[in-house]
């Protein structure tokens, strides 16, 4: 009946809160007190029954087992501190009423018990490992022996601890008395035959409430723990994978701008820099040129009668012309010129750090060589010439248009002037630069 009680109160928690079961445990662990100090027993069929520990205490153990497995940490603190602090209070005040009987002289509360300081530290001292164990041992039969059946596990947890109990509370209450070895006998034997009565009411309730409302997990500290752990790790590694995640698609971002920003100045027939590039790279270098005083000279090409080795050869080798003279022109200059194709036939030449002087013999050089020998496409040997304006930046041509303008001007000149030559822009009036 005292175990219907204290799982049947625990059962209306949800409705009534827990406070009212705290006070049940605390009665119960109060009259637990009183009747072990009474030293109550009762006979049946020649076993000795112990009152307070068989009823009482198994009924604290059930109490404080199902708040563990329900409550979570907090109530499971508050309901063993109950507990405990019953167990200090309960002999305190029997001392105290014994004292005052003794003082009036009326043995009227005869049957409040005087209690012994050994037994009851001996029981508080028990009670206390006892629950501590009860939560370790739930927790570590849980996790290991998951395979056996909750009943199971409720038993031996409830054993284990009653037998942990017997140890400690014989040992600390009775040891060095002729009476331990049988103490510890008996009640071991009575713990177990208890065990089996308990168990099965317990895993019912279990059971009952776990159907009900569900084994809150995260709320028991031990699983709350390791849940803990087990996030975290989670937790750590989805960030790890995050970052790589981002790092790759950072890279293909950088990779695509750098292949969009190449795709937008570059010149798809010949991969010379396109007109575009070089109107940026020629804004550059005049401010260059200007800073230091250095010399920055433009070269314009144009293939002579072109539409002639198309018209003869076809488009397609008129293209791969194109290409083999790109490759030419990229032949004569240093690598800190730039070469660009700004027209359908046309090429522009960037040349810092040159003056009109090393310009023109750039320009002569590559005009001899194009017309020294013709150019292979497959089968055809196809001649070209081309002719050439250079100009170098001069006082006064503050813009690019300035300076390419001058360029190809001296280019027009030298198509008048018969095609296949150089000439060069005779100057703004302004000098050189
Ligand atoms: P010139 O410059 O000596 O005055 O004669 P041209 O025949 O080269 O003159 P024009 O500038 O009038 O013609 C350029 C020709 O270049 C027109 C076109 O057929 C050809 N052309 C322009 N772009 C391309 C190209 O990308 N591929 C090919 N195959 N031909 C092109
Ligand atoms: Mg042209
Ligand atoms: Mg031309």
């Amino acid at each position: 009946m005292v175990y219907l009680l204290v799982l049947g109160t625990h059962s209306l928690r949800h409705r009534f809160g827990l406070a009212h079961y705290y006070a049940l445990i605390g009665g119960v662990t109060a009259i637990m007190s009183w009747v072990t100090d009474a030293g109550i027993v009762v006979q049946l069929w020649g076993i000795t029954f112990v009152v307070g520990s068989t009823v009482f205490y198994t009924s604290l153990l059930l109490g404080v087992f199902v708040v563990y497995v329900f409550d979570g940490l907090r109530a499971t603190r508050i309901i063993i501190s109950t507990v405990i602090g019953v167990s200090i209070m309960v002999p305190l005040i029997a001392l105290v009423l014994n004292f005052q009987m003794k003082l009036s002289g009326v043995p009227a509360l005869g049957y409040v018990p005087t209690p012994s300081l050994r037994i009851n530290t001996a029981s508080v001292f028990a009670t206390f490992m006892d629950l501590v164990f009860l939560a370790i041992a739930w927790e570590y039969m849980n996790n290991r022996f998951q395979w056996i059946p909750m009943g199971i596990r409720a038993f031996f947890t409830l054993l284990g601890v009653m037998w942990l109990d017997v140890l400690l509370f014989a040992t600390a209450a009775f040891a060095g008395t002729g009476e331990w070895m049988s103490i510890i006998q008996g009640t071991a034997l009575s713990r177990l035959i208890v065990s089996c009565f308990a168990a099965p009411l317990l895993w019912a309730y279990l059971a009952w409430q776990n159907r009900r409302w569900g084994t809150q997990i995260t709320q028991r500290p031990v699983l709350a723990i390791l849940k803990q752990f087990a996030q975290i790790k989670e937790e750590l590694t989805q960030a790890q994978q995050e970052i790589e995640r981002r790092k790759r698609a950072e890279r293909a971002l950088r990779e695509s701008e750098e292949r969009l920003r190449t795709l937008a100045s570059t010149d798809a027939l010949t991969g010379l820099a396109n007109r575009r590039r070089f109107w940026q790279a020629a804004g550059s270098e005049i401010q260059r040129s200007r800073r230091y005083g250095t010399g920055l000279a433009v070269i314009m090409a144009d293939v002579d009668k072109f539409k002639r080795v198309n018209d003869t050869f076809g488009h397609d080798v008129g293209d791969q012309v194109l290409c083999e003279l790109a490759s030419l022109g990229l032949a004569n200059i240093r690598s800190f010129d730039l070469l660009a194709r700004v027209g359908g036939e046309e090429f522009a030449f960037l040349l810092p750090e040159s003056n009109l002087e090393a310009a023109h013999k750039t320009a002569e050089r590559l005009r001899q060589e194009v017309e020294a020998s013709p150019i292979r496409i497959d089968q055809h040997q196809v001649y070209v010439t081309i002719s050439q304006g250079v100009a170098v930046l001069e006082p006064g041509m503050d813009q690019v248009e300035d300076l390419y303008k001058a360029a190809d001007q001296a280019l027009y000149q030298a198509k008048q002037e018969g095609r296949n030559n150089v000439r060069v822009y005779q100057g703004n009036g302004n000098g050189p630069a």
